[in-house]
C-alpha cells in the first residue's frame, strides 16, 4: 500500500470513542482523516482536534441512509481527492434482553451496523476501485460476533452479520488489490460514549456491578488482565493499513485482552 502519510482515511462514528481514537492515530501517522458522524458539529469539533482542515475534516453522515453516505463519500473525494481507507465503525449498542427487544430496536441495530457498514463499503468500494490503487476496509465488529452473552441478541446479530461482510467483500475486492478485514473489540469502556448511550448501565444490570466499576469488571475476564482502551482498536487498525499486513485479507483480530474459552 501507499505510504500512510500519503493516504486518505473515512472513519465513521469517529467524533467519539473507538472512532476518535481511529481517526487519531491514522492522522499523528500523517494520513488525511475525514470525521463522519451523525452530528455535523461533533465532527467538525472532532476533526479540529486533529488539525487543519487541510488534514481533518468532520462531515454529517448517517450510515444508515445512502444518499447522505454517497454525499459524504463525494465530499471526502473533493477535500482530498480520494479514498484510500474506510473503517466501519459507527455503531450503537442497546443491550437488552430477548424479550425487552422490540421490532423497533432490532430494526435500529440492523440499520446503523448491518445495513450501514454495507453501504458505506460498497459505495467507498466503488471509488476505490475506480481509484485503482487498492485500499483498505476495515470493520469495527466485535467480540459479541463470535461469543454468544446474555442481553444483546439483536447488537450481536448485526456484528455477526459484519464479520461475513468482512470475508464476502475480502473475496470480491481482492482482484482489485483492496483489504478487507475485521476487529474484534471487547470490553471498551473507558473513553468511549457507552455510558451516554444507556449501554454501560444496562450492562452493569446485567452483571450486578455499579457502572464505573465495568472497566476493572472487564479487566478481570482477560487472560491479560488488562482493561482495553480505544487506543488499543486504532492500533490494531493502524497496523492491518501497513504494509506489515499486506498479504492479510477476510481476517477478524481479537482486541479484547484475551478471551477464556474454556
Ligand atoms: P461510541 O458510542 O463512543 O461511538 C459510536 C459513534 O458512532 C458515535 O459518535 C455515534 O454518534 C456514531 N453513530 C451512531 N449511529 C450512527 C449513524 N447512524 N451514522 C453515523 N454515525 C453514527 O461507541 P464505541 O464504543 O466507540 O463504539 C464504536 C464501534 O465499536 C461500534 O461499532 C461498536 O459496536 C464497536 N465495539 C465497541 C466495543 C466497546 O466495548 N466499546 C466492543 C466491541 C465493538
Amino acid at each position: 500500500p501507499k505510504p500512510l502519510a500519503t493516504r486518505v482515511a473515512f472513519v465513521t462514528g469517529a467524533a467519539s470513542g473507538i472512532g476518535k481514537a481511529i481517526a487519531t492515530r491514522l492522522a499523528a501517522e500523517g494520513a488525511c482523516v475525514v470525521v463522519a458522524d451523525l452530528d455535523l458539529e461533533k465532527a467538525q469539533a472532532a476533526a479540529a482536534e486533529l488539525g487543519s482542515t487541510d488534514v481533518a475534516v468532520g462531515l454529517a453522515a448517517n450510515v444508515a441512509d445512502e444518499a447522505a453516505v454517497q454525499a459524504a463519500l463525494a465530499e471526502a473525494v473533493l477535500a482530498f481527492g480520494g479514498v484510500d481507507i474506510v473503517v466501519n465503525n459507527a455503531g450503537l449498542s442497546l443491550s437488552k434482553s430477548l424479550f425487552d427487544t422490540t421490532e423497533a430496536d432490532w430494526d435500529l441495530q440492523h440499520d446503523v451496523m448491518a445495513k450501514g457498514s454495507f453501504l458505506v463499503a460498497k459505495n467507498a468500494a466503488r471509488i476505490l476501485v475506480d481509484q485503482k490503487l487498492g485500499g483498505d476496509i476495515v470493520y469495527i465488529s466485535s467480540k459479541n460476533s463470535v461469543f454468544a452473552g446474555p442481553n444483546n441478541i439483536a447488537y450481536s446479530a448485526t456484528k455477526a452479520d459484519q464479520a461475513h461482510q468482512v470475508r464476502l467483500l475480502a473475496a470480491e475486492l481482492g482482484e482489485h488489490g483492496i483489504k478487507v478485514n475485521g476487529i474484534n473489540p471487547d470490553g471498551v469502556v473507558r473513553g468511549s460514549g457507552i455510558f451516554a448511550s444507556g449501554w454501560g448501565a444496562n450492562r452493569a444490570k446485567t452483571y450486578g456491578i455499579e457502572e464505573q466499576d465495568l472497566g476493572k469488571f472487564y479487566a478481570q475476564r482477560t487472560l491479560l488482565k488488562r482493561e482495553v482502551l480505544p487506543e488499543h482498536v486504532a492500533n490494531a487498525v493502524y497496523a492491518l493499513c501497513t504494509s506489515d499486513f499486506s498479504h492479510t485479507t477476510g481476517l477478524h483480530v481479537p482486541v479484547d485482552a484475551g478471551v477464556a474459552q474454556a
